[in-house]
């Protein structure tokens, strides 16, 4: 039994959120190995034969109910961060629930929701950073808002945990992470919401963030399986909350671009910052550099309007306003 009087087992069962499992072992080149990354004595039974290749859409299916689900409490930390695995295709009502429903996170709402994206590498100054993520951290503080990331310990994820931490600021801080990217997340199998697991200091995941949902499509051998997922998100929170939205992106690669991308196809208007000096460059550079990759010239000037119509320049330095371009 939980402090809360119900049987754990039976709430994670009325809020229907599973894990992912892959049910067709389609060989890789590797021997003995799905296209997913595992072995065939990893997958779960029964599986459907099939000879087509690999995709998340046609061979995962709900896997059961999550079997990683609590609080994680990092070394040199008091407060708990809570965590939960979820497979991709989870239905956005239940992940409302989940974040707000009593029985679960029973999180306040926020009233601006900041998402912030980049790469694993910052290649920005000290100083551009640190004001950077003490713009961010205080525009959510002082709105009551939250700040969504990638939750990793790496880049501009872990710039802005850290800065909540030096700035001890009680900032609501939720990183959507991949949970096939996660290192050891074999550790993360537990629920029990009372007991919080120990985890040390570099570990995948940051630790001043306050939440982690970790996204489960079943590919254990790639990166990026939480974009669409996070984008859903944010925009369902915004949705029906009715609140701000701003997806700030600083720097980044593929993923990034995907990520951006994504929050584009749900209305989400994107912040972007190159470096410094080029607030002002035209963001068809980005889209030339990074999202050429990802999608079709065709799509790409649709794209590309719909990036300029919907984006802003954020003034980190004054932190007062937005100018539209
Ligand atoms: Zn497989």
């Amino acid at each position: 039994m939980s402090r809360t009087g119900i049987n754990l087992s039976e709430k994670l069962q009325n809020l229907g959120i599973t894990k992912s499992e892959c049910c067709q072992f389609i060989p890789s080149e590797k021997p003995n190995e799905c296209q997913c990354g595992l072995t065939k004595r990893e997958h779960a039974q029964p599986l459907v034969n099939s000879e087509q290749n690999w995709t998340r859409d046609t061979c995962t299916r709900p896997g059961g109910i999550t079997n990683a689900y609590g609080g994680i409490r990092f070394a040199d930390k008091n407060e708990i961060s809570k965590y939960i695995r979820v497979y991709y295709r989870t239905e956005m009502d239940k992940m409302i629930s989940l974040l707000f429903g009593k029985s679960y996170w029973h999180m306040k709402p926020p009233k601006l929701l900041i998402s912030v994206t980049g790469g694993a590498q910052v290649a920005v100054s000290e100083l551009v950073r640190d004001i950077l993520c003490k713009g961010l951290v205080k525009a959510a503080t002082s709105t009551d808002g939250w700040i969504t990331t990638g939750g990793t310990n790496a880049g501009i994820m872990k710039h802005v945990g850290e800065t909540v931490r030096f700035t001890r600021s009680k900032v609501t801080l939720i990183g959507i992470a991949s949970w096939t990217a996660t290192s050891r997340n074999e550790d993360l199998i537990s629920c029990d919401e009372d007991t919080p697991l120990r985890f040390a200091k570099s570990q995948y995941l940051e630790p001043n963030h306050t939440h982690f949902i970790l996204v489960d499509d079943s590919k254990y051998n790639d990166f990026g399986g939480e974009i669409q997922f996070r984008a859903k998100l944010e925009s369902e929170i915004s949705k029906i909350k009715k609140i701000p939205i701003i997806l700030v992106v600083v720097e980044g690669g593929p993923n990034t671009a995907a990520t951006v991308l994504e929050s584009l196809k749900k209305s989400i208007p994107c912040g972007y910052k190159l470096n410094w000096n080029d607030f002002s460059k035209p963001l068809n550079i980005f889209f030339d550099q990074y999202l050429n990759i990802q999608i079709k010239n065709a799509n790409k000037r649709t794209c590309a309007k719909s990036f300029q119509s919907q984006s802003f320049v954020f003034d980190f330095m004054n932190f007062k306003e937005l100018s539209r371009i």
